[in-house]
């Protein structure tokens, strides 16, 4: 089970209050070095495919690897949502950081009016194309009608969801959207939901806790 804690662009909370807990946070890049030095697991919230080079506003691989981040969030919806991620975008990132040895979670999901007009699951089959399976490679399932709006998808839905992802690729599957401490159980306790990828409850210490809490109670 592993749960994930997005920052967003929140400076989030001490770290230090967050010490010895089984979970990886993502927090903004100003704050990756303290989070380090906290020793918790440490993922930046996005990684680009080249080692370095003139893109400014970007990191590399082996620039978050230097300063003792393990991994990287890539293609969260608010990056394709507002800053122009593609999937084939998506896809190289995913190359790239895999291959400098980082871990990755790559998200996917279908916003409100792709559900409603019946393309989940081609949103999520073309979403998915562009990844390859890879120990290091977790997926999370976010679907964007979900993301900071309270609205969960049930578990019912996220294991149809989850399950038809892992048809198409095989890899772990958080689930990413209004995840609470009231909420996580049901949904974690679905049999092809691994773990969660949590936003907004991941900047209060308790709610992430409780949510960790939850997780570790869940049997593998
Ligand atoms: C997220 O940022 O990935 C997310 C799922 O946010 P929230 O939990 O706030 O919906």
């Amino acid at each position: 089970m592993l749960i994930v804690g997005n920052w967003k662009m929140f400076r989030g909370p001490d770290p230090a209050a967050l010490a010895g807990l089984d979970a990886v946070v993502c927090p903004p890049f100003t704050r990756l070095r303290d989070c380090v030095e906290a020793g918790l697991t440490t993922y930046a919230q996005n990684v680009h495919w080249d080692k370095e080079g003139a893109y400014t506003g970007e990191i590399s691989a082996p620039m978050l690897l230097e300063l003792g981040v393990v991994g990287s969030l890539v293609g969260h919806s608010e990056r394709r949502q507002y800053f122009g991620e593609s999937d084939e975008t998506v896809g190289l990132r995913a190359r790239a950081a895999l291959a400098a040895g980082l871990r990755v979670v790559a998200c996917v999901g279908e916003t409100i009016e792709e559900r409603r007009g019946g393309k989940t699951e081609a949103v999520l089959r073309r979403q998915l194309s562009v990844l390859e399976p890879h120990p290091d490679l977790v997926l999370a399932y976010e679907p964007v009608w979900a993301i900071g709006t309270g609205q969960t998808a049930t578990p019912e839905t996220a294991q149809e969801v989850h399950a038809f992802i892992k048809s198409l690729l095989d890899a772990p599957v958080l689930y990413g959207g209004s995840v609470k401490p009231d909420n996580a159980a049901a949904l974690l306790a679905q049999p092809d939901v691994d773990g969660a990828l949590v936003g907004g409850a991941s900047l209060e210490v308790d709610s992430f806790k409780a949510i960790c809490e939850t997780a570790a109670r869940i049997p593998s």
